[in-house]
């Protein structure tokens, strides 16, 4: 067997746009930094990875990925900490992640070299975006679709693995209101919840348009079967404190295994907390709310990090959660997450990544 080492054409921009990019004033994913990768998945194989300039990709109408949906991605973000280092926060669990996308959808799995490599290269290479204001991070946005050009229902046999970056502010400003949607699901059991494929965000932005002209921001996911347990919310994991016990819902099929998820839950145990990964239901949730059992609720996700949920809309009445303090699980866990990624706590768990 021989072990090649993967070599990437690297075609550099003649000039950075960087001077377009307002550093106090971003905005989410609209600007993109100069380079991006890209491989090739052909003849059974992934081939010729490259960086180049960041520009359009030219395409078939026919592209098999627009008609029927073999389109998966994931995120993450890197940062530069206090000594102007970077930083990437757990990248190893999102190539992980997304080869069980790639397997769900019958698209070929990528090797953790090809993952890495590209993704520290172009880290590297566009350095210069990562934005150093709190809350603000380089957004990096790895995704595979599938490109042959033919419209029989079958997997393709061409793929593109790309990676570009965006330089984003932190993704909510103030605190989130979800709804409990009446009758929408966002994933059934025995179906693709668990996976980022790109038709589970289409058909939630239909519900959340309805939501969002209810004055809230998100939609409160519940399951498919009995509408009655919580999921998710949005691109976020859930969580609860009820009566100082931390309480999540279980993963399975119809839930995204968050990598925010896994590291709240991996602090809270290495800090004593009491946690329950269990089914919880909104009637659940909204008697904590009552009773004033429930001190915070929050969702975790790579986009917003940690955000906290102010309220609760379910069947026209609006629950207000308590106000959030300093004491509270969720700015604490928030905080050190922050401190680890920008390396101003140990490392415990070895979840950094240094781009050198
Ligand atoms: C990406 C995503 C999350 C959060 O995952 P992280 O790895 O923490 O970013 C949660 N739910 C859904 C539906 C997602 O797409």
């Amino acid at each position: 067997m021989t072990t090649d080492v993967l070599s990437i054409n690297i075609v550099k921009a003649k000039k950075s746009r960087i001077h377009e990019l307002d550093f106090d004033n971003l905005s989410f994913g609209k600007v993109f930094a100069d380079h991006m990768y890209c491989v090739d998945y052909k003849d059974g194989a992934w081939k010729d990875p490259s960086i180049t300039p960041y520009e359009n990709i030219s395409i078939s109408p026919a592209l098999s990925a627009i008609h029927y949906g073999q389109s998966i991605f994931e995120g993450m973000k890197a940062y530069k900490n206090d000594k102007g280092e970077v930083l990437l926060f757990r990248p190893q669990e999102n190539f992980k992640r997304m080869n069980i996308s790639a397997h769900r959808m019958a698209m070929p799995e990528i090797t953790e070299e090809i993952f890495m490599e590209g993704l520290l290269n172009l880290v590297k290479l566009d350095q210069d975006w990562i934005p150093s204001k709190e809350g603000a991070a380089l957004y990096v946005r790895p995704f595979m679709f599938a490109i042959d050009d033919y419209i029989g229902v079958k997997a393709s046999d061409k793929y593109k693995f790309m990676i570009f970056t965006t330089p984003v502010s932190a993704y909510y400003g103030k605190p989130v209101k979800v709804m409990v949607d009446p009758k929408h699901i966002r994933a059934v059991q025995g179906g693709v919840g668990y996976i980022k494929v790109s038709g589970n965000y289409g058909r939630s932005l239909y519900p959340s348009k309805v939501a969002q002209e209810k004055g809230y921001d998100q939609i409160l996911w519940t399951d498919s079967q009995e509408h009655k347990y919580v999921e998710e919310s949005g691109t976020m994991n859930l969580m609860f404190v009820i009566d100082n016990v931390l309480i999540t819902p279980p993963l399975g099929d119809t839930i995204l295994a968050g990598i925010t998820r896994d590291s709240v839950l991996t602090l809270a145990r290495d800090w004593g907390m009491k946690v329950e990964e269990r089914k919880i239901s909104v009637d659940e949730v909204i008697a904590a709310i009552k009773s004033g059992k429930i001190q915070e609720a929050f969702g975790t996700g790579t986009a917003a990090t940690i955000a906290h949920i102010s309220h609760i809309g379910k069947d026209d009445i609006c629950y207000e959660l308590p106000q959030l303090t300093k004491d509270h699980f969720s700015k604490k866990v928030s905080k050190e997450l922050d401190d680890i990624r920008k390396g101003r706590v140990a490392d415990r768990h070895n979840w950094v990544v240094k781009v050198s």
